[in-house]
């Protein structure tokens, strides 16, 4: 019996394509390869053609296959690949083929990198770059993936480690000391190592709103009186009509949104209903609706003209950084930061300049804790160390070291080291199948 089933998934898309990727992983994964070509296996890591042939010996396809070996491969099993024409009947004969094969099962979704993590090759970090690698929509969620999942949180983690577990050395040396003669005062020396290792934390925390920002998206609400030319805005953003606009105030009643890749930076455009005072039950929820996610949005446009009668009820979400833009610039000019027109495209590349100015202020370079998780961590053991060091020279040394051990424990909890079975579940529900 196998320590495990051998599971198989589509890797590649689902739909006709040219070509698609089924890959299977455990310890009957040559063995499967075997039976479907009915020839010899080729050797590990050479892409070969091979005849893909049904149990009852009808050809199936004319593919390409190729085999990894135990300990040489991304799960760290025994794996193969087998890379067939993409039409819908070929995968599902190939696929009917493999599942013939007795302990093979389909892979559930995230398995092959949970095998992966589970068998040492990649830490849990690298886990989530990986998976946000397969959800960057943008170049520099992209790049911010590939830095994670290439181990840089890792590395940073395992530094601060190290340093923890220097601190510690020198605290347990004072208590293993502590009936001789003690041959030097190492107060001073683990003051200074916990200060560093503070700050660093400290700076990394100081990015990480940004930082995830960067992964699930910035909010841009446009906001402003009905008929002030929000909807306008957004088609004009869209290049399409995504929103109605109409002459009748009070036409958008729901929030819309549009995704859009502001140079790299993931941005949400959000389209708020008209705000006025109203007696219409479904606008007046479209009102509350609008009022909060503006208020929770990174930043607000707000829209003026010189047909409105003020910005109302929207005046209350101004924050500090947001934006005011003069709207129909083409027909008359008001006091904004910037003035735009749909109708002749004025001022709206300075606009979006000036959007993206705002939402990266103050984020010159993103951080590594794009996760909520990692950051709840990286916070725990943060308090964790400053308790210590603000103990020493009064607290007793073995509840200095215990407060140093549990700051270590909470960076190898973050790199998925100790203590992972109840976070598995959560980190790979993200995945996709075949990954
Ligand atoms: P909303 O209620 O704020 O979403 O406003 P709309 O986008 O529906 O626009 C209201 C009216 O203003 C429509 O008739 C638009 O064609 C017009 N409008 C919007 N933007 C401009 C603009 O830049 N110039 C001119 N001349 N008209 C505009």
């Amino acid at each position: 019996m196998p320590a495990q089933d051998t599971i198989y998934a589509l890797a590649t898309g689902i739909g006709r394509s040219a070509i698609a990727i089924i890959r299977i992983s455990g310890d009957r994964a040559h063995l499967v390869v075997e039976r479907l070509t009915r020839s010899i296996l080729p050797e590990p890591r050479c892409l070969v053609r091979r005849q893909l042939v049904s149990r009852t010996g009808d050809e199936i396809d004319d593919a390409m296959v190729v085999l990894f070996s135990e300990g040489k491969s991304v799960t760290g099993e025994q794996m193969a690949e087998i890379h067939c024409h993409g039409g819908r009947a070929v995968i599902s004969a190939v696929m009917n083929e493999i599942g013939a094969v007795e302990h093979l099962r389909l892979a559930e979704p995230g398995e092959f990198t949970r095998r992966s993590f589970l068998n040492g090759n990649m830490d849990l970090s690298a886990v989530e770059g990986l998976s946000d690698l397969i959800s960057a929509e943008t170049e520099l969620q992209r790049k911010q993936a590939m830095r994670i999942s290439n181990g840089a949180l890792a590395s940073r983690v395992s530094g601060w480690r190290d340093l923890l577990i220097k601190a510690r050395g020198l605290v347990e040396l004072t208590i293993d000391w502590a009936d001789e003669e003690v041959p030097e005062d190492v107060t001073d020396e683990v003051r200074d190592i916990l200060g560093h290792l503070a700050g660093d934390l400290q700076a990394e925390l100081r990015h990480s709103e940004s930082t995830e920002k960067l992964r699930s998206g910035f909010e841009v609400a446009i906001v402003g009186p009905p008929n002030v030319g929000k909807s306008s805005l957004l088609n004009a953003l869209a290049g399409r009509e995504a929103a109605i606009t109409s002459d009748t105030p009070g036409t958008t009643r729901d929030v819309l949104e549009l995704p859009y890749d502001l140079d790299g930076l993931p941005v949400r455009f959000l389209d708020t209903a008209g705000l006025r005072e109203t007696v219409d039950a479904v606008e007046e929820e479209g009102v509350r609706r609008a009022l909060t996610r503006a208020d929770a949005a990174d930043l607000r446009i707000h829209l003026r003209c010189e047909t409105d009668r003020g910005a109302g009820q929207f005046s209350a979400l101004k924050q500090d950084h947001d934006l005011t833009v003069w709207s129909k610039a083409d027909i008359c000019e008001g006091p904004a930061d910037i003035h735009i027109s749909v109708k002749t495209g004025q001022g709206i590349e300075d606009l979006l300049r000036e959007i993206s100015h705002r939402l990266s202020e103050g984020a010159e370079s993103f951080g590594l804790l794009g996760h909520h998780r990692q950051q709840q961590h990286v916070q725990c053991a943060l308090r964790a160390l400053q308790k210590g060091r603000e103990g020493l020279g009064t607290a007793d040394l073995e509840v200095i070291a215990e407060d140093l051990r549990a700051a270590t424990s909470e960076l190898e909890r973050l790199v998925g080291r100790v203590d992972v079975e109840d976070v598995l579940g959560s980190v790979f529900s993200s995945f996709c199948l075949g990954k």
